[in-house]
């Protein structure tokens, strides 16, 4: 780290975009500015090491920093010809916290810092514009209330409200100096009211104070919230960035703006975003004022303009990537005050991702990690069915994508408390603010009647990937009735909505809602993460449908096709109990006859489908009672026949009561330990006789029909080497004797899940059988850890994730050190007795971007998942891969 001995404060110039871990990325970004030679304020900064050390030792830090802040003040001084605390221009600077990660809206800034009953008076002198004065004095003294002293900023826009309705105002920029000056009188009143003490006049003491709340804001509750929601440590630790003032808000040849160098939306390559004329600070991104799109300042203000789409530019070809700019103009001159890597959706990712490999600016390499998982999932957000015929309630600004259905509420912890429970809810507020974090993490979106498209709740939907319509100003709200108006129509709290982030709509009921389709874009992604993936991508799937939507979605093989979802099917059922039923071995070789057709038809309809690409079968798994009707089903049917007793109702009740027979011998205390898998194959072969004809009958045909099918025939539960051994001699036998009679020969595997620890204790016993290893990691995990996932879920995982006593639902994040650990002992001891031996993972482990990282470190060979999940699975394998290939730090 550069920071050299005892050195807290660094100057814009000795900074730069690379330092953002000791500067903060605010720092760091207006340091690079600054070194781009762009037209920033002088500043200086305080590192987060300072923040860092301020936690040990609050004032002891603050003593230790004050003289190096001092000596930069004055530096700053000399380069602005401003005095701090008085001279003839008064010195004005700003208090900006900002961590090496971006954390929007979560730590406040404080303008006009400097400001007293003096320089107010000097600066309204300096600037021939006493209005102007007062008002960045009244606005300092209420964001200094807020931010450092913590008083409640309601009876400060009481105030406010009080005087432009006095006087029949409508925007804060029309008060007039006179009332200006009424009403920082009246703020300071509320200051000694709630403090006890004066409002602080000393910007020595303003600023030494700002700093510590700027460090303290760093623990304030909505920090760590968003830090734990985005994984973000709590380490770092903040910066300070000090800057001197430019000021928007002197006139109409004045404005403040936010934009984006790209659609952060659509990723159109557009300069994007948001102004204001005559304004300050956060009032546009506060949805207080609507302000205007960023295509009105060619006409307004065209130097501006042309010149900020200048620096747009620069800026995107230094950081090679999307910029989110702040900007002020004083008096016809730009200033830039911030830039970051821009927040996107997912379809702006890609967009961005894709066309800036095309452009030339970025490696392939680089467009992939562009795009996260997460948003990849996103991607596959559902939306408004195109074919719904709609009546729009409201139309308001495309603020997030996605669409969401739920009931209304109008409260954030409302939100949280009906999402735990598991509602469906959409957020209603006037706008958003840091506070309705959670809220907004709850709700399944969000709509807003005021804000732009950079509001607080536009920003933080995008972030999470929830559904937002903001700005939709035909809503009156009405908090206390628990109700909004729209025109002569009502919608109260608990009411449906649906809400189109995709299209700015809003529409009362639920809507019928589709899954989105692959775009160009999105496949040229995927086949660029290809190129970089170490590790296949198969899918889970039972049915031709399932394996030709796997296929579309780039799958490599089947890695789990279960059987039993075909016995459950409509006809098929009664077919199956009575085979389970069977009295003789007759009654049940006839039940298992009809059977086998059936699966032939199944397995020829799947091979076919995959043609080319393995697909792993796997036999009959669960135990025999899940196919029969419940105890108590039955119980009750009988008893309603007995009633009344007739012929027929007779002969159902004596098959009702074999049935039942049948039900109370195969009752178990615990099924999923109980008489399944594997266990089934060797006490009842027919079963496992019927389906390997099936699987071979139909491969067969198709490869006489000239096709290349791969079945790997796939043995559930095994846990003794004498299990494997005799039932790979099953499937073998029988499949010579089947070729030979279809004459011809199918390439075929035969292969075990790996679902119970001691399957992965003796896998290189097993090896010497099985030539395919499969991690079922849902069993695998459920008999490793000795929970019954049903009931652990439901009981207790969630309340020890919450204590920290598992860092993750082991059924969602894989358990490296445990599950993780048995499946390192299985890999390694299976390859040493078979070098070729082919491993994957089929378990719902395989759709997990944590997990999957885990099983490109084992180097397995694929990694099988549900057909929606592949677009995931396939970026996340070749994120494993480039992060494995990425330099060590
Ligand atoms: P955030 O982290 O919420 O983006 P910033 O530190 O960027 O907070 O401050 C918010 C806004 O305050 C900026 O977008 C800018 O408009 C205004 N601002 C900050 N510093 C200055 C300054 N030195 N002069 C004028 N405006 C400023
Ligand atoms: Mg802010
Ligand atoms: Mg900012």
């Amino acid at each position: 780290m550069v920071n050299a001995q005892g050195k807290y404060v660094y100057d814009f110039h000795e900074g730069n975009a690379e330092m953002k871990a000791l500067l903060g990325g605010k720092g760091a970004n207006l340091a690079q500015m600054w070194q781009l030679g762009l037209p920033v304020p002088p500043g200086f900064i305080i590192t987060t090491e300072a923040c860092k050390k301020y936690w040990s030792d609050e004032q002891g830090l603050m003593d230790l920093i004050w003289p190096e802040v001092q000596e930069a003040l004055a530096r700053l001084e000399k380069v602005t010809q401003k005095t701090f605390g008085g001279g003839e221009m008064p010195l004005l600077v700003s208090v900006r916290s900002g961590a090496p990660v971006s954390m929007p809206g979560m730590m406040d800034t404080i303008l006009n810092l400097g400001l007293n009953d003096d320089t107010v008076e000097r600066l309204a002198v300096a600037s021939g514009n006493r209005r102007f004065a007062l008002d960045s004095y009244r606005r300092f003294i209420q964001m200094f209330s807020d931010v450092v002293l913590g008083i409640e900023i309601g009876e400060f826009e009481f105030l406010l409200n009080q005087t432009k309705r006095k006087r029949n105002l409508t925007h804060d920029h029309q008060i007039p100096a006179d009332a200006l000056e009424e009403l920082i009188k009246n703020y300071k009143k509320v200051v000694k009211k709630s403090t006890g003490r004066e409002f602080p006049s000393d910007p020595w003491e303003q600023l030494r104070k700002a700093v510590e709340a700027v460090f303290k804001s760093w623990n304030t509750q909505r920090a760590i919230t968003y830090r734990r929601i985005n994984k973000i440590p709590d380490t770092l630790g903040t910066a300070v960035s000090i800057v001197t003032m430019v000021f928007g808000n002197l006139g109409d040849d004045c404005g403040t703006g936010v934009c984006f160098t790209r659609n952060p939306s659509t990723g159109e390559k557009k300069l994007y975003g948001e102004f204001l004329i005559n304004a300050q600070g956060e009032d546009v991104v506060a949805g207080i004022r609507t302000p205007e799109p960023i295509e009105e300042l060619d006409s307004k203000m065209p130097k501006i303009a042309a010149e900020l789409r200048a620096i747009a530019n620069q800026l995107e070809l230094y950081y090679k990537d999307m910029q989110d700019i702040e900007f002020t103009v004083e008096r016809g001159k730009l200033y830039m005050l911030q830039t970051r890597n821009g927040k996107r959706t997912a379809k702006a990712a890609v967009r961005i991702a894709v066309s800036m490999l095309e452009e030339g600016l970025i490696s392939s390499a680089t467009a992939v990690t562009r795009v996260t998982p997460e948003q990849v999932e996103q991607l596959l957000h559902r939306q408004v069915d195109p074919d719904a015929v709609l009546d729009v309630l409201a139309k308001g600004l495309p603020a997030s994508p996605g669409a969401a259905v739920g009931s209304v509420v109008f409260d954030a912890d409302e939100a949280e408390q009906l999402g735990k429970d598991g509602k469906a809810v959409i957020l209603v507020r006037p706008e958003t603010t840091p506070d309705d974090i959670h809220g907004l993490f709850a709700a399944q979106g969000i709509l807003t009647s005021h804000g732009g498209m950079t509001s607080h709740a536009a920003v933080v939907a995008r972030g999470l990937g929830k559904p937002c319509v903001s700005g939709c100003e035909a809503l009156e709200i009405d908090l206390a009735g628990n109700c909004f108006r729209v025109g002569g129509k009502i919608v109260r709290r608990g009411d449906i909505i649906t809400v189109d982030g995709s299209h700015g709509r809003v529409m009362i009921g639920e809507i019928p809602l589709v899954q989105p389709s692959f775009d160009e874009d999105f496949r040229k992604l995927l086949a660029e993460a290809d190129k970089h993936a170490v590790l296949q991508v198969w899918a889970n799937g039972d049915t031709p449908e399932d394996a030709r939507r796997a296929r579309s979605f780039g799958a490599k093989g089947i890695g789990l096709c279960r059987t039993e979802h075909m016995f459950m099917a409509g006809e098929r059922l009664p077919v199956m109990q009575e085979m389970i039923i069977a009295a003789s071995r007759e009654e049940r070789m006839r039940a298992l006859d009809k059977l086998r057709v059936m699966q032939t038809e199944d397995f020829l309809g799947i091979l076919d489908a995959m043609e080319g690409y393995p697909v792993t079968i796997r036999l009959l798994d669960p135990p025999l009672h899940e196919f029969l009707p419940k105890e108590n089903e039955l119980r009750d049917r009988l008893r309603e026949l007995t009633a009344a007793p007739s012929p027929e109702n007779d002969a159902e009740a004596e098959k009702i009561q074999k049935t039942l027979a049948k039900v109370l011998s195969l009752k178990e205390v615990n099924p999923m330990l109980g008489f399944r898998g594997c266990r089934l194959g060797i006490i009842f072969p027919e079963i496992y006789e019927m389906q390997i004809r099936a699987i071979f009958d139909a491969a067969c045909e198709l490869v006489r029909q000239g096709k290349n099918v791969l079945p790997d025939v796939m043995l559930p539960l095994i846990g003794t080497q004498e299990e494997m051994r005799r039932l790979k001699q099953m499937v073998d036998d029988l499949a010579a004797e089947i070729m030979e009679k279809h004459k011809t020969s199918v390439h075929y595997l035969v292969g075990t899940m790996i679902e119970v620890p001691r399957a992965a204790l003796i896998a290189d016993k097993l090896a010497e059988y099985a030539s395919f290893f499969s991690f079922g990691t849902n069993d695998l995990t459920q008999t490793t850890f000795g929970y019954s996932r049903d009931d652990a879920e439901g009981k207790f995982l969630a309340e020890y994730v919450r204590l920290h006593v598992l860092p993750e639902n082991p059924f969602h994040v894989l358990d490296r050190t445990g599950v993780g650990r048995l499946m390192r002992i299985a890999v390694d001891d299976g390859r040493r007795v078979r070098s070729d031996i082919q491993i994957g993972i089929c378990g719902e482990h395989g759709g997990n971007p944590e997990s999957i990282a885990y099983c490109h470190e084992l180097g397995l060979l694929y990694v099988s998942c549900s057909p929606f999940r592949i677009p995931v699975a396939r970026l996340a394998a070749a994120h494993a891969a480039l992060a494995d290939s990425a330099p060590k730090k």
